[in-house]
């Protein structure tokens, strides 16, 4: 299908990148599950190595599946290029490295995923790369926190756990000003209810793990490139504007253009740090695409729900949804996530640590698992598992208060949801 902006999102998330089969005709897409592919002859195989032609070598670098996946959010993102890898995680990493080199550092929102928050101030320090951390609420701050050594800006566009809503508007004014990217986490929003580079984001990272693919069976991640930022404006990003020794000098701003991002992603990153997605993992995720705007709607209809009931029940202390009236994002959503504030909240039980406990051992329906963005409801206690380690004090800053739980509500139906809750709750609070 030759996409143009004249189809809708609910077309597009099944057609974009899609084509039948040039060898069989098959309608769906085919798994190509080949390592390798044959080149037609010697000067085609030569062509394909200096990046003068596009095609097959590897599937280490390229694969036809995950092809079709790359282009399709890419396309949902409104973005001209993708690149999938094997997680989340991997993406994050990905999107950073054409940028980073030691002594450079990256502007980070306090509010990010648990395990993104290990990755920044832990880990990328081993590369030489530096995360400063800082809230994202505070627009001053974040100007304040840009240096000479700034090379992007790095947040989600709803913030998980806790109900956040970055207003990327204001973010992206001022990584333009610093002529920095700006990368947006929108796993917790996907492509449906936010589009980031309609908002000034550079660069849009998924964690292809939690809605995109939406049943919980394999993890991916995937980084699009806006195509809009010049990467040869100043000497900031030589990886980008300067000549590439491992391609004979090649530039790839100046020789790919808009695309120069996704390339380099590819031929650089995927050939080098090799975190590639498997095509068994992209056929899940685009199985996953086919219905997401069919189950964001859901999602946030039940949030919505039983956020609301949540809210209304004694037994609760609070809400932070940003769906609720009472979120100080309420009116940030209207702008930011036009059709909703997603599928992930947090709530406080009365009876604090001990009643969380009993309330996660007592659901039925709810699984409790370190996983979000599953078609089955979920719920976690931070503070009993993924945050355990940390003070109370740390806790309740990192939005995991011990009397609080995430839940990932899905699509099933409210009301059984409500009654679980209910009849946990009565368990969990005497
Ligand atoms: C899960 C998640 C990640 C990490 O993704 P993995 O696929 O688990 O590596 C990053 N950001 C957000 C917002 C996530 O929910």
């Amino acid at each position: 299908m030759t996409d143009g902006p004249t189809y809708g999102f609910d077309t597009l998330q099944i057609h974009a990148g899609a084509r039948p089969d040039p060898a069989t005709g098959a309608r769906q897409t085919p798994i190509y599950q080949s390592t390798a592919f044959v080149f037609r002859d010697a000067e085609h195989a030569a062509a394909l190595f200096n990046l003068q032609e596009v095609g097959y070598i590897y599937s280490r670098l390229t694969n036809p599946t995950v092809a079709v996946l790359q282009e399709r959010i890419a396309t949902l993102e409104g973005g001209v290029g993708a690149v999938c890898c094997s997680s989340g995680h991997a993406a994050q990493l990905m999107a950073l490295f054409p940028l980073m080199a030691p002594g450079l550092n990256v502007v980070v929102s306090t509010r990010l995923y648990g395990g993104t928050v290990t990755q920044f101030s832990q880990t990328i320090k081993r590369f030489g790369w530096e995360a400063t951390f800082v809230d994202f609420d505070d627009l001053d701050a974040v100007k304040a926190a840009i240096d000479d050594n700034t090379r992007a800006i790095f947040c989600e566009a709803i913030a998980n756990p806790g109900g956040y809503i970055t207003d990327l508007d204001a973010i992206s004014a001022i990584a333009d000003a610093a002529e920095i990217p700006l990368i947006v986490d929108n796993t917790s929003a996907t492509p449906y209810l936010c589009r980031p580079i309609e908002h000034g984001a550079t660069l849009v990272v998924h964690s292809t793990t939690k809605y995109l693919t939406g049943n919980g069976t394999v993890t991916g991640g995937c980084v699009v490139d806006s195509g809009k930022f010049d990467w040869s404006a100043n000497d900031k990003f030589p990886s980008l504007s300067a000549p590439e020794p491992a391609y004979h000098g090649l530039k790839f701003h100046e020789t790919f253009g808009p695309l120069a991002f996704t390339f380099h992603g590819i031929a650089i990153g995927l050939r080098d740090l090799g975190m590639t997605m498997n095509p068994q993992a992209a056929h899940y995720t685009l199985m996953g695409t086919e219905t997401l705007s069919l189950r964001m709607d859901r999602h946030v209809e039940n949030a919505v729900k039983i956020a609301q009931w949540l809210e209304k029940d004694d037994r609760v202390d609070y809400v932070t949804y940003a769906g609720l009236k009472s979120s100080p994002y309420f009116d940030r959503v209207k702008t930011i996530c036009p059709r909703g504030a997603g599928g992930l909240f947090t709530f406080a039980v009365k009876g604090g640590y001990d009643a969380c406990v009993k309330l996660v051992n007592a659901l039925e329906i709810f699984s409790h698992v370190a996983n979000l963005g599953d078609a089955r409801s979920l719920i976690i206690h931070s503070a009993s598992t993924t945050h355990r380690q940390l003070t109370a004090e740390q806790q309740r800053a990192a939005g995991a208060a011990p009397e609080v739980v995430r839940v990932s509500i899905g699509i099933e139906d409210a009301d059984d949801l409500i009654a679980d809750l209910d009849q946990a709750l009565s368990k969990a609070v005497s």
